[in-house]
């Protein structure tokens, strides 16, 4: 089913460089977390675009927003035998007015709201979870989880 084994930090690298033209024009500097991490298995390519799908969110929530501080932040850390990625903005945080992770949830003029379910979907079709954190208030946190593939054998 396309799963490879490969470096998360790697990849997310890769993701934040393909996003990098956006942010600049928007302002937002992206920072990426990420320090000796596992490799995981999964579909790689499904992956990158969870990844952009994020940043791309994160960045478009800022850009539309004249606000002091604009970065995001992405995470990754190994977590209760998992791969925990974060990505985190300080942005406007999330409408109450929006049922995330429903299909065709927008509030953008030209959006789908397609996204997100599709994240989650991928997510889930890697052997994950995908959610918002909403303890997060300073603007939005997107955290997914992928498994670490066990050592040996
Ligand atoms: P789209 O980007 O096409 O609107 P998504 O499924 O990616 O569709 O996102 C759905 C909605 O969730 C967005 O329109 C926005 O209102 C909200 N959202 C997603 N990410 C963020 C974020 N980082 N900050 C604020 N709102 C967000
Ligand atoms: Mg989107």
């Amino acid at each position: 089913s396309n799963f490879t084994k490969f470096d998360i930090a790697e990849l997310i690298e890769q993701s934040r460089r393909l996003v990098q033209p956006e942010a600049t024009e928007a302002g937002v500097s992206i920072r990426v977390q990420t320090n000796g991490l596992p490799p995981v298995s999964a579909n790689r390519i499904q992956i990158a675009q969870v990844i952009v799908n994020l940043l791309r969110n994160a960045v478009e929530a800022i850009g539309e927003n004249n606000l002091a501080n604009r970065s995001v932040t992405v995470t990754a850390r190994q977590q209760d035998g998992t791969l925990a990625v974060t990505v985190e903005d300080d942005g406007p945080g999330i409408d109450p007015g929006i049922e995330l992770f429903s299909e065709f949830e927008t509030t953008k003029p030209n959006g789908m709201g397609l996204g997100l379910s599709i994240c989650r979907t991928m997510i889930e079709a890697n052997g994950g979870k995908l959610w918002q954190d909403a303890t997060y208030t300073d603007g939005a946190r997107f955290c997914f989880t992928l498994p670490v593939p066990q050592r040996g054998i």
